[in-house]
């Protein structure tokens, strides 16, 4: 499901840049169009049309400002990668719906800064792990930018320190031609149940899509990420991730399986209201959702911890040693998750 995008917003000072003419050189039907500062895209329009409209579209940009940067949530020494932002995906549950102002995908094109960036990091920290998807889908752009192809031959060079793709595209075919794939870039996955992907992963290759893709990537030699996040509770979930788990499990080994990332919705208010904006019926809102002692809207801590416990069961029954992570979670609910299944 790889697509050219409906047109390609250029910023005037960037035009002739080297990065931007490969780009354009692969792009033969799209219109393009010169701003002044990609910021400004779609400015006239209401909050919905931009957000419906301007993702079928690419804008090439410079970043002016930093382009990683270290992440406060996590433990010292992990980075972000802001070489691109947003989304041409629409998940309801997405928090890029309000982060950025634009909602044009923006490549970057000052990617030899961030390449020389990732190396000074590389040889400054013990064992810096980098994040690509924080603010993008890692590969949606891929077959245009050939960015997998650039971290796969710097990180050949670096036994420390790992880079994680996390994306919901196919756009592998740049990671899968690559002989003896380093096992420090690591692409991972997010799965939903089709009926769920179906509703709210808008734009998406299918769950099929995604699973043949991680497959692919393991055939070539790559340890693989999954991400079920966010698991959402509609009614008989429990049947529907039970199969999902099973059909992973299925095709994918389980050998080649870096970790697994379990996760429910944890929405801030901002997004709440986004998605009560643009999907007044999401299953991502409706429910059992609450506000929490942080101010994001969550399930309540006992299904939480049913949920994690039953997808870590259901999870186990392929597979005893799998690395089971939750994302966001507190340390109590770690405990009461983990305390007595593994
Ligand atoms: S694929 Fe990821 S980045 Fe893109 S809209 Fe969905 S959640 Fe957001």
């Amino acid at each position: 499901m790889i697509q050219t995008p409906d047109k390609v917003y250029v910023e005037e000072d960037i035009l002739d840049h080297p990065f931007t003419q490969k780009i354009l050189s692969k792009i033969h039907s799209a219109p393009i169009i010169c701003v002044e500062n990609y910021k400004k895209i779609g400015q006239e329009k209401s909050f919905n049309q931009r957000a419906d409209e301007d993702k079928n579209s690419l804008a090439l940009a410079s970043k002016k400002g930093e382009l990683i940067k270290n992440i406060g949530r996590m433990d010292h020494g992990q980075f972000y990668l802001f070489h691109e932002i947003d989304c041409k995906y629409d998940c309801e549950y997405c928090y890029l719906q309000y982060y950025f102002q634009t909602k044009v995908p923006v490549v970057f094109v000052n990617r030899d800064e961030v390449l020389k960036k990732i190396e000074e990091l590389l040889n400054s920290f013990e064992n810096p792990y980098f994040h690509v998807g924080e603010v993008c889908d890692a590969l949606a752009f891929d077959d245009l930018t050939e960015f997998s192809t650039d971290i796969v031959e710097l990180f050949s060079k670096h036994n420390k320190g790992t880079i994680e793709f996390r994306t919901k595209s196919t756009n592998i075919n740049n990671l899968i031609s690559i002989d003896s794939p380093p096992k420090n870039v690591i692409p991972s996955w997010t799965f939903s149940p089709k009926k769920i992907a179906d509703m709210i992963e808008h734009k998406t290759p299918s769950f099929k899509e995604r699973l043949e893709a991680a497959r692919r990537c393991q055939e070539s030699g790559y340890t693989v990420g999954v991400r079920l996040d966010p698991i959402i509770k509609i009614e008989g979930w429990e049947d529907l991730y039970q199969k999902m788990i099973q059909e992973l499990f299925t095709r994918l080994d389980t050998k080649q399986i870096d970790y697994i990332s379990l996760g429910t919705p944890k929405h801030n208010k901002v997004l709440f209201e986004t998605i009560k904006k643009r999907f007044p019926a999401s299953p991502t809102i409706l429910g059992e959702l609450f506000p929490s002692t942080d101010g994001k809207y969550k399930y309540l801590k006992f299904q939480r911890v049913d949920i994690y416990k039953n997808m870590i069961s259901w999870i186990r029954e392929y597979d005893d040693n799998i690395r089971i992570e939750l994302s966001i979670e507190s340390d109590e609910v770690k405990e009461l998750v983990f305390e007595d299944i593994d």
